[in-house]
């Protein structure tokens, strides 16, 4: 047969997809302005739940499971698609990114990591306490909290994964952008100094942060390793959405989280709120410079 109509769409408008963070094997690109990610039932039950609640507006469409090569997918739009050589930028949201269940699992065996140890001392010679040092290994419990303080996860409730500019430029080494002032300047060049685009995304934030607060769904879920997807182009358009629900988990009812308590083992809380806080913060300091 003939080349099907959307078939010549897609080839027309397809541009490269692009990809800051996670495995490139998640992903397949779809046909229609849509994106493929591996399956994750975690995922699809929370876009399941998304497309039916206020939030709608800031997540990807969902369309359900699709296979592929004998692999299952989870079906969805490619935010990317109405954008013309769109700057994009991944920010990590939350002030852990480990859920509570991955921190008791952990716990469960607790063995000397020499591996995370090694790691950790490569980063900071002066990270492993005492008794770390003389083990010349770590627990991995451990090891995932202090993971946490070296970006601004820990302080700023949020973290920059990754950076893909217009022109071509990828920055995905964050992994120790911690302060205040160098978040401010890695989302300065993000935005090339451009006031109009920072007002459109400070707007956007305001508006997510008010839908969030009203949400049922985000209420009711441990929200954790999610971000949220910053796109632009040239035409001044600017928008931001919610993506990664793979650590996204329901609370057992009637539990609910404000996600603005500071974590307590136990209490769940992930600070996402927080972290949108201090970037609507950083925003507006932005424009008054
Ligand atoms: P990780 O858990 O390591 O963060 P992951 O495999 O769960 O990775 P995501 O975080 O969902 O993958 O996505 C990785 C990247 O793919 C994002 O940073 C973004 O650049 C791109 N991406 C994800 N979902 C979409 C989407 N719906 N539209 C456009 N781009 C997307
Ligand atoms: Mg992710
Ligand atoms: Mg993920």
């Amino acid at each position: 047969g003939g080349t099907k109509p959307w078939k010549l769409k897609t080839m027309v408008h397809c541009q490269p997809w692009v990809q800051l963070a996670g495995h490139a094997g998640n992903f397949q690109a779809g046909e229609n302005g849509k994106l493929l990610k591996k399956y994750c039932q975690c995922e699809q039950l929370c876009l399941q739940q998304l497309m039916n609640d206020k939030l709608r507006p800031f997540v990807p469409g969902y369309y359900g499971v699709v296979q592929h090569n004998n692999q299952d997918y989870n079906l969805m739009d490619d935010l990317l698609a109405e954008f013309d050589s769109p700057s994009i930028m991944d920010c990590k949201m939350g002030s852990r990114t480990y859920l509570e269940e991955e921190l008791m699992k952990a716990r469960e065996h607790p063995r000397l990591r020499r591996d995370m140890y090694e790691k950790m001392v490569a980063v900071d010679p002066s990270a492993p306490s005492p008794e770390e040092r003389a083990q010349q290994a770590v627990l991995k419990p451990d090891y995932m909290q202090w993971r946490e303080t070296l970006s601004s996860t820990a302080t700023l409730a949020f973290r920059i994964e990754g950076i893909k500019k217009a022109d071509g430029t990828c920055n995905t080494s964050f992994k120790k952008t911690k302060c205040k002032g160098q978040v401010t300047k890695a989302l300065n060049e993000f935005m090339d100094g451009n006031r109009q685009l920072l007002r459109s995304y400070l707007q956007r934030l305001e508006e997510l942060r008010c839908v969030l607060e009203i949400s049922n769904f985000f209420k009711t879920h441990e929200v954790v390793g999610s971000s949220l997807l910053f796109v632009h182009d040239a035409s001044g358009l600017a928008r931001v959405w919610m993506i990664d629900f793979g650590k996204t988990v329901k609370l057992p009812s009637p539990q609910t989280l404000d996600h603005r308590t500071p974590w307590a083992e136990g209490n769940r809380e992930d600070g996402y709120l927080c972290g949108l806080d201090n970037l609507i913060q950083i925003f507006g300091e932005m424009l008054q410079n």
